[in-house]
């Protein structure tokens, strides 16, 4: 294993929210403050010269204190090494949070689906939409808005998008639900959108010198893509487990029967913090195997052998999240990937139109 670049602490399973597309079981396990402090300094000597520290949920601001806490004790005993990030829906975002994030530098990410968030949570659109002001005005550069669509809130995308620029936000990024099935007439719909985003950005970027939608920041360098989990970036979990990423325990934490459990698990966080050095080099190695050559199609096709190869990157634990085998890609997400990359290339003028 590197030296790590990467903690994730997800601080409770708790959540007000109850989103469709959401991976994450709801339940009652959260971190305490101790196990957080153990974990970071068991990590010290492991740790890269500087390190993103990320608090995750459930809900992260129904966690406050740890967050609060956290921080604090970051900053007094690891001097300048973390850089803070912190997911929340916004709903319970306030003044006091925003003036926090400011004198800690966070890098905020908001999840709000602009016009799709009726069929989120309605009840949640004036708290939202009041964070958004808030941090808008008192700490600009601080936040990126991430949008979640899926095949039933797909013809919405392009407008949402308009709609948040024209209110003056200036990072966003859109994310698709993959874990369910985008039929053929969604996948239409998700081109004809992609289309409009990449006209939209492109306008955009020529006015004002900046690209607004993180997707379309392309460094255009290929190769195989190898999924980051568990190479340098681990993530302590609401029960205490340690993983690579957090992602990994809404796909099996809550089934230890299953042997890919014992694969990727790096055991309580006790367990962990025991564990011999080829042991936890063996459990790495597990991680390591997950490159997108080693990935196949649901038709038991090599990603290695496809001609996208060195253009795709699929997350293998959201593959699975579909297809119930880590690693194994559906249909419909090698589609998208086609479609989404044909919509950079457009934006780029490699292309001229979306088919
Ligand atoms: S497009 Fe599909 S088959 Fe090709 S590399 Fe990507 S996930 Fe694999
Ligand atoms: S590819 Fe997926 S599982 Fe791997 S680090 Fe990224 S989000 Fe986590």
């Amino acid at each position: 294993m590197r030296n790590v670049s990467s903690l994730t602490l997800v601080l409770s399973e708790k959540c007000n929210f109850s989103c469709p597309y959401c991976p994450q079981q709801k339940g009652k396990n959260t971190l305490k403050i101790g196990d957080i402090f153990d974990f970071l300094d068991l990590l010290r000597p492991r740790l890269d010269r500087e390190v993103w520290l990320g608090f995750y949920g459930g809900e992260a601001l129904l966690s406050w204190p740890l967050v609060k806490k956290t921080v604090a004790y970051a900053e007094k005993n690891f001097k300048n090494k973390f850089r803070f990030t912190l997911t929340t829906n916004g709903s319970l975002v306030k003044k006091e949070h925003v003036v926090f994030f400011k004198k800690h530098h966070f890098d905020l990410v908001l999840s709000y689906d602009g016009l799709a968030q009726k069929n989120r949570d309605a009840r949640s659109l004036p708290a939202v939409e009041a964070a958004l002001m808030n941090l808008q005005q008192h700490y600009p550069d601080g936040y990126v808005i991430n949008s979640v669509f899926t095949p039933d809130t797909v013809p919405l995308l392009a407008a949402s998008i308009e709609q948040m620029l024209k209110q003056g936000h200036s990072r966003l990024q859109y994310a698709l639900d993959l874990c369910v099935p985008w039929a053929k007439k969604d996948l239409a719909v998700l081109e004809t959108q992609l289309g409009r985003l990449a006209n939209m950005a492109k306008k955009h970027r020529q006015k004002t010198g900046r690209m607004p939608l993180e997707n379309f920041a392309t460094n255009g360098r290929k190769g195989i893509f190898a999924c980051f989990a568990g190479r340098d970036r681990l993530a302590l979990l609401p029960d205490r487990t340690v993983w690579g990423c957090y992602l990994f325990y809404d796909l099996l934490g809550h089934d230890p029967a299953n042997p890919d459990y014992a694969r990727y698990c790096f055991g309580k966080l006790k367990e962990f913090i025991a564990l011999p050095a080829r042991a936890l080099a063996a459990k790495a190695a597990n991680y390591a195997e997950l490159r997108q050559d080693y990935f196949s199609s649901e038709k038991k096709e090599l990603c290695g052998l496809c001609d996208d190869l060195e253009r795709c990157a699929v997350c293998p634990v959201t593959a699975a999240l579909a297809t119930g085998t880590l690693a194994m890609i559906p249909d419909w997400t090698c589609r998208i990937r086609r479609i989404t990359r044909r919509a950079t290339s457009l934006l780029n003028g490699a292309a001229t139109r979306l088919t």
